[in-house]
């Protein structure tokens, strides 16, 4: 049987990061908030050769917002969020998603690309991520690569990043003033993971009214609406492979959604 033990390196930059990923021995694990890697560690689920904790890496905790796009560094914590540190209509919507994940405790330590890179379908970032159209940036020691988080999750739990990558920032177009949203999360209780999501993003200067289902056992995806019809079918495309009771909540939420940001 396989020992417990791992390799462990607290880094301080990306460059030391990487180089750790690409001369560690074995299978190697980025550690940033512990949020999820912690529980999938405890319960023999990944079983790491070498650990290397991002925790010191100031760099990626940066967020700026230049010439209408936001970008927000992987380590920036579900707590930062909530409390304002992204500028503008996009920090008021994404301060309300933060505002739903677990508790202050855990919201303290996680992080957006934790979350992103962990790919619980039923988590919030993934759905408002895809909703937003946002890119991930992936940097390993050939360079940066931008990819839709669309393609970047490729099933639950299921990211297409190299095991000497790691996401360096998270990407979109910042929202206009006249922005709308309607972010809406049914869980059993405050703070827990959702049993349904529903998205409905209209930002009428951009010409963007979409919506989202997320907490299914698929990848979160987007469609485009139109304001003057019912969407039927668009519900209907992203919730199609649901059944009974769980697709009734979806149904529901979506046309809630949608009705809260039409009016
Ligand atoms: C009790 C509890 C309740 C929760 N409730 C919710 C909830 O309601 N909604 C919700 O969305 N989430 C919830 N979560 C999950 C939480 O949001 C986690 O913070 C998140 O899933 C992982 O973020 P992390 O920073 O802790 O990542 P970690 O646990 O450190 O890492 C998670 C995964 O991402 C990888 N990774 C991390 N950062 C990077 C990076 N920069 N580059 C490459 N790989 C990276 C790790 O190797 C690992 O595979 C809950 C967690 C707990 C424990």
């Amino acid at each position: 049987m396989k020992a417990a033990a791992f390799e462990y390196h607290r880094v301080s930059t990306v460059e030391e990061a990487l180089a750790v990923l690409a001369e560690g021995d074995g299978y190697g694990k980025v550690l940033a908030g512990g949020q999820s890697l912690g529980p999938m560690m405890n319960l023999r689920l990944v079983r790491p050769d070498v650990v290397v904790d991002i925790g010191g890496v100031r760099s990626l905790t940066e967020v700026t917002s230049d010439s209408g796009i936001i970008r927000i560094g992987a380590r920036v914590t579900h707590s930062a969020i909530e409390d304002g540190v992204i500028p503008g209509p996009t920090g008021v919507f994404l301060s309300e998603v933060a505002h739903g994940i677990a508790y202050r405790a855990i919201r303290n330590r996680g992080t957006l690309g934790g979350s992103l890179v962990h790919a619980d379908p039923a988590a919030d970032w993934l759905s408002v991520l895809i909703v937003l159209d946002a890119s991930v940036v992936v940097v390993d020691q050939d360079g940066e690569t931008s990819i839709k988080v669309k393609d970047f999750v490729v099933g639950p739990f299921t990211t297409g990043l190299g095991d000497k990558s790691l996401v360096s920032r998270i990407e979109f177009k910042e929202l206009t003033g006249k922005a709308k949203w309607s972010y809406l999360k049914s869980s059993r209780k405050p703070g827990e993971f959702a049993d349904a999501i529903s998205i409905c993003l209209r930002d009428e200067s951009e010409g963007i009214f979409r919506i989202t289902a997320g907490a299914m056992d698929v990848t979160p995806k987007m469609v485009d609406c139109n304001l003057s019809e019912s969407n039927e079918e668009k519900i209907e495309s992203l919730i199609s492979h649901r059944k009974g009771y769980q697709k009734g909540l979806h149904c529901t939420l979506l046309q809630r959604s949608i009705h809260e940001v039409k009016n």
